[in-house]
């Protein structure tokens, strides 16, 4: 059994994460500013600290008691909103993860899992392997690469740290109520609502699209290898999937195929025409594979957003 600090423990990947670790019988505290996320997103049985991580104080006051690894999913983590504070985005994504290092090294927490993004890559038509070039479009993808350079760092100084760069993750506990971050729950907030789908941008764009319960499976296989520390992963299907694409796939899974409900808007600003990632190397190190395609898992997501649905509206009568 061991214990974990978990970042951004009360948003859509954090609250899964928290989640798979109490069913194995480990706990877990979670450090949430509650900006995105949501106190009721964190499973009951784990510990809950309501704070901003850009702020020194909340390092001061956060107890190190039996903290055996560090989940660091706690960001600002919409390209979009990036750019309309970017001294913000990079007090929590870069200021933030460099406070938390700090916090680490003074209590001698070596391993950290860090949740870094395909933003740092910026635009790529062809498959982008972990060493291919950074050249990020977005301030959210350089407060990201930022982070990264401090935990190289920190690697270096004695830090056991493992970096995934996620891809475009989507499933059940996404935040449909966020319009400005995550391709899937914001198309489906549409189609859920019956209105037609803004789309901001081409829908010749590609995406690379994965499952979070894969997200999961793969942090948790690398809890369990000790030698994925100072290691970079990328972290998605391997598959292109342009935005027509995933809009059909959606239609259908609302059992609407064929139907024509987009309505095209201007692009948003740091926005990238295409991301598709390498994943050999996961496979090959962690042993991991994407288990969910694309249409089961839009499948399973709109049954959950549907069946919220349905018991939120009970609840209102
Ligand atoms: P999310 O917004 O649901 O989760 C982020 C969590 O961090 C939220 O609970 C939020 O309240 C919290 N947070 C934000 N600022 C904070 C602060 N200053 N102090 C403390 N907590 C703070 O987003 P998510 O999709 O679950 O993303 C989790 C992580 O994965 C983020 O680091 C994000 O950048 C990264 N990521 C996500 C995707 C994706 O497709 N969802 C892709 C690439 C990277």
């Amino acid at each position: 059994m061991a214990r974990y600090l978990v970042t951004g423990g009360a948003g859509f990947i954090g609250s899964r994460m928290v989640r798979r670790l109490l069913e194995r019988g480990d706990t877990a505290v979670v450090l949430d500013d509650l900006s995105t996320g949501f106190r009721e997103n964190v499973p009951p049985g784990a510990e809950f600290v309501q704070g901003d991580l850009a702020d020194p104080a909340v390092w001061e006051g956060l107890s190190p008691e039996g903290v055996d690894a560090v989940l660091h999913l706690g960001a600002q983590s919409s390209g979009e909103v990036s750019h309309e504070d970017p001294l913000r985005d990079f007090d929590v994504n870069a200021r933030g993860s460099l406070l938390l290092l700090g916090w680490c090294e003074r209590h001698g927490v070596r391993r950290l899992l860090h949740a870094s993004s395909m933003a740092v890559y910026g635009n790529s038509d062809r498959p982008s392997a972990e060493d291919a070039p950074k050249r990020p479009g977005s301030f959210y993808g350089a407060s990201k690469l930022a982070a990264e350079g401090y935990i190289t760092l920190f690697a270096r100084r004695g830090g056991a740290p493992t970096v995934f760069r996620l891809f475009n993750v989507y499933g059940p506990g996404q935040n449909l109520g966020n319009l400005k971050q995550g391709m899937v729950s914001i198309y489906m907030a549409y189609l859920l609502d019956g209105e037609p789908v803004l789309v901001k941008g081409s829908l010749d764009r590609f995406r690379d699209f994965v499952y979070v319960d894969d997200v999961v499976d793969a942090w948790m296989a690398a809890l369990a290898r000790p030698e994925t520390a100072g290691e970079t992963y990328n972290l998605a299907s391997g598959r292109r999937t342009t935005v027509r694409e995933l809009l059909d796939g959606l239609l259908a899974a609302f059992g609407r195929a064929g139907e024509d409900r987009v309505v095209q808007g201007e692009g948003t600003a740091g926005d990238i025409a295409g991301s598709v990632a390498d994943i050999s190397k996961i496979r090959r190190e962690l042993e991991w594979s994407p288990k969910t395609e694309l249409r089961e898992g839009l499948g399973r997501m709109v049954r959950w957003a549907r069946e919220r649905r349905g018991a939120s509206a009970r609840e209102d009568v």
